[in-house]
């Protein structure tokens, strides 16, 4: 079997133009056996790296893969079929399966929804997988009965105008909303910061529904999101959809408020007017591909010289993504200078809850950050606004 790293999706191989041999294992799950793959992120994650030996073997869809010259109790090859379910919603069973036994792709929001409600077991909807899978290879999150796939699902895809708003559906990859000439003429952090998610492939893949319901206090698509006022459109099984404004969808790190039959399909911006303008902008470790060290989007509204009306989101600057509500307070009907700038920031400052977090920064660096980052976007966010 031969397969292309870069064209895996939910651990399928969907492309076949290089051999698989070409690839060699070099990352050790947490038990220090061979690095599963059936996971995608491994290979997005940059931990497969090319031409250098050791070769492994690879299955059918689904298959879990691992080092040829792994110990023979560790290889281990699963072998799944393919079948459809009656309700004409394309499933794929395994026999053998650890992460998940169904995968059911569904076209439509009323069919995901079924989906959900229907599931024998625990189910799971799943996007782009490049936080899910993750979480589920490295046993952050229990293994789980039946996946629900919305990347098929047609009312999460569209970008478009929708009245005096904007609407992104919660499908669409952050590739297509950095290509996108709406997004890019009303929602410019949203750019900035999907245009700064992972590389190439996360981009291709991984979407802004799931960086929001992954509910990281620093995801850079949500951040973007919480300064541009989103309100996002849930729907759930027991009745319609609604909307909420997204601060709303936000429990705690990793938690959201989203019922075990809701889903949410997408996001409404307001439509960018004259003088109003925003701003993304982050600071990562040098090797950092994940979430960044701090980051922050601002929205504002200028009145010739003055800051009519203005949005500071801040990550993580606590347990949940942040606005900074009393700081924005200070800017309003101010006008742009440096004395209301520092006045601003020293608020900002009192009210963030930055913590020391082990792998990235500490909080004492993440104060210091924010200075300079809130400094340069502001500064950006308002010489767009002319
Ligand atoms: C190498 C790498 C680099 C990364 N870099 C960054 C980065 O720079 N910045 C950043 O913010 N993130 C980063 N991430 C994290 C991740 O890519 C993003 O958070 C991504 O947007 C998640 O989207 P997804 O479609 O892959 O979500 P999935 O993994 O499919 O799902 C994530 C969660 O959301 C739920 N979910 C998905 N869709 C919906 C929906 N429509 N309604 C309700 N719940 C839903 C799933 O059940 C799951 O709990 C990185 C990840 C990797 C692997």
């Amino acid at each position: 079997m031969r397969g292309l790293c870069s064209e895996v999706r939910h651990g399928r191989i969907v492309n076949e133009t290089a051999p698989i041999s070409n690839y060699k294992i070099v990352k050790h799950s947490p038990q220090r056996k061979p690095y599963l793959c059936h996971s995608p992120l491994s290979m997005l994650g940059g931990t497969i790296q090319k031409n250098k030996g050791r070769p492994y073997t690879a299955g059918p869809i689904g298959s879990v893969v691992v080092a040829r010259n792994a110990p023979r109790r560790q290889v281990e090859k699963r072998p799944v079929e393919k079948c459809h379910s009656q309700q004409g919603l394309n499933q794929i069973t395994g026999t053998d399966m650890t992460l998940w036994q169904q995968y059911l792709q569904p076209k439509t929001v009323t069919e995901a929804l079924d989906a959900l409600a229907h599931s024998p077991e625990s189910a799971l909807l799943i996007a782009g997988g490049t936080d899910l899978l993750l979480d589920l290879d490295q046993g952050r999150h229990p293994p789980v009965h039946t996946l629900v796939d919305v990347n098929s699902v047609r009312e999460m895809l569209p970008i478009e105008i929708r009245g005096d708003e904007l609407f992104i559906g919660a499908s669409v990859p952050h590739s297509n909303i950095v290509a996108s000439s709406l997004v890019a003429e009303h929602a410019q952090a949203l750019i900035e910061a999907c245009n700064l998610i992972g590389g190439p492939q996360v981009r291709n893949t991984a979407t802004l529904g799931g960086n929001v319901a992954h509910a990281l206090p620093a995801a850079d698509g949500t951040i973007a999101l919480m300064a541009l006022n989103a309100q996002a459109e849930i729907a759930s099984s027991s009745g319609g959809a609604r909307r909420v404004p997204l601060k709303e969808i936000f429990l705690g790190p990793g938690k959201n408020t989203l019922a075990k039959d809701e889903l949410l399909i997408g996001f409404y911006l307001p439509l960018k007017r004259k003088s109003q303008a925003s701003a993304f902008e982050r600071i990562m470790r040098p090797q950092g591909v994940a979430l960044p060290i701090i980051n922050m989007a601002i929205w504002l509204a200028r009145d010739q010289d003055q800051i009519a009306d203005v949005r500071i989101a801040v990550g993580p600057a606590g347990p949940k993504p942040w606005r900074a509500s009393s700081a924005e307070s200070i800017l309003r009907g101010r006008s742009f200078d440096e004395k209301t700038a520092a006045r601003t920031l020293e608020l900002l400052l009192q009210d963030a809850q930055f913590r020391t977090s082990p792998r990235r920064a500490s909080a004492d660096y993440r104060r210091h950050l924010v200075s300079i980052l809130f400094k340069d976007t502001l500064q950006v966010a308002w010489n767009r606004a002319l």
